[in-house]
């Protein structure tokens, strides 16, 4: 604050170098992680309730890294955010589920992969040209994938955005809305971007048999998923109950822990190859 006394205000900088210089190290580190090949994606399965079929598998980033064992991707995501490795770093996520893309078809598995996207790598309309060279070079249909946005890309005012957004969903691209519900009320970007799914987010699911309020959210996002004509994605599934309740608010689609936690690859696959019989 503009008033603040001289000790608070320099206990104030002081901190902020100390955060500034833990995003140096840990970016540091990312980076010779990322040329040392230490980054691998987990897969979580999608289940369709309809038709009781994974068609979407979501891809979950994770660091093996040699010091600290397996490290979660909210650990550095965000320090990549900050710093601008996360072009690289999303790159390199695309490029990878191409490869695995290849990997789930051959094992006979015809899924779509969604991947996470942060905001700040739609910041230049050469984001389009390099995605859809990774697709290209990889041999793999553009259709297979869906990006997955929070709604605060929306509220930037970076006209790279619409024109990136609009050139992806062109070649087959599709776009799903994660977090719905803890962003921005403002949902009048539903009617003006090629929105495909809405991911409720998880916080409303898990208090979804002991909160009313909770429960008449998740019934009112669906019902709107319906008349928009966007598939619904209830994300952070852990239960039975939540499922059975899902199932008769006319959900699409259920992702969670009751289901399977994010795996690697092939366990993925076998997984996947097994008959969901609940
Ligand atoms: P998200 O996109 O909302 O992903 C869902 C998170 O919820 C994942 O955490 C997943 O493991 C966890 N989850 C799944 N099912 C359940 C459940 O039933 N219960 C609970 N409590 N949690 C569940 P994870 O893998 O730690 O990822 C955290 C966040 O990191 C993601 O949140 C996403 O925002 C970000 N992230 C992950 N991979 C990437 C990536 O490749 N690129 C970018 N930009 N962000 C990523
Ligand atoms: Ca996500
Ligand atoms: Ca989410
Ligand atoms: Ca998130």
């Amino acid at each position: 604050a503009k008033h603040a006394g001289r000790n608070t205000h320099f206990f104030f900088n002081e901190s902020m170098q100390v955060e500034a210089q833990h995003h140096l190290l840990v970016n540091a580190d990312l980076l010779r992680g990322l040329a040392a090949d230490e980054f691998e994606l987990y897969y979580q399965p999608i289940l369709n309730i309809k038709t009781r079929q994974v068609d979407k598998c979501e891809a979950l980033i994770r660091w093996n890294h040699p010091e600290k064992g397996l490290v979660m991707p909210d650990f550095f995501i965000p320090v990549a955010e900050r710093t601008g490795s996360i072009v690289g770093l999303g790159n390199w996520v695309l490029q990878q589920a191409c490869k695995d893309m290849r990997v789930f078809l051959e094992a006979g598995l015809d899924i779509k992969i969604s991947v996470n996207r942060s905001a700040s790598e739609f910041y230049s309309i050469k984001a389009y040209e390099t995605w859809k060279n990774i697709f290209k070079d990889n041999e793999v249909d553009s259709h297979r994938f869906i990006f997955e946005i929070t709604e605060s890309l929306f509220m930037g005012r970076h006209a790279a955005h619409i024109d990136v957004i609009s050139a992806l969903h062109e070649i087959g691209v599709q776009f799903a809305i994660d977090d719905f519900g803890t962003g921005y009320s403002a949902i009048n970007y539903l009617r003006n971007y090629p929105v495909d799914y809405l991911k409720i987010d998880k916080s409303f699911v898990q208090d979804l048999l002991t909160s009313k309020q909770d429960r008449m959210l998740v019934e009112v996002i669906i019902k709107m998923g319906q008349v928009l004509d966007i598939v619904v994605i209830a994300e952070g599934v852990e239960e039975l109950g939540q499922l059975d309740l899902l199932q008769q608010f006319d959900c699409d689609y259920i992702q969670g822990y009751w289901l399977s936690r994010p795996q690697p690859i092939m366990q993925i696959i076998d997984r996947c190859l097994e008959p969901i019989n609940q």
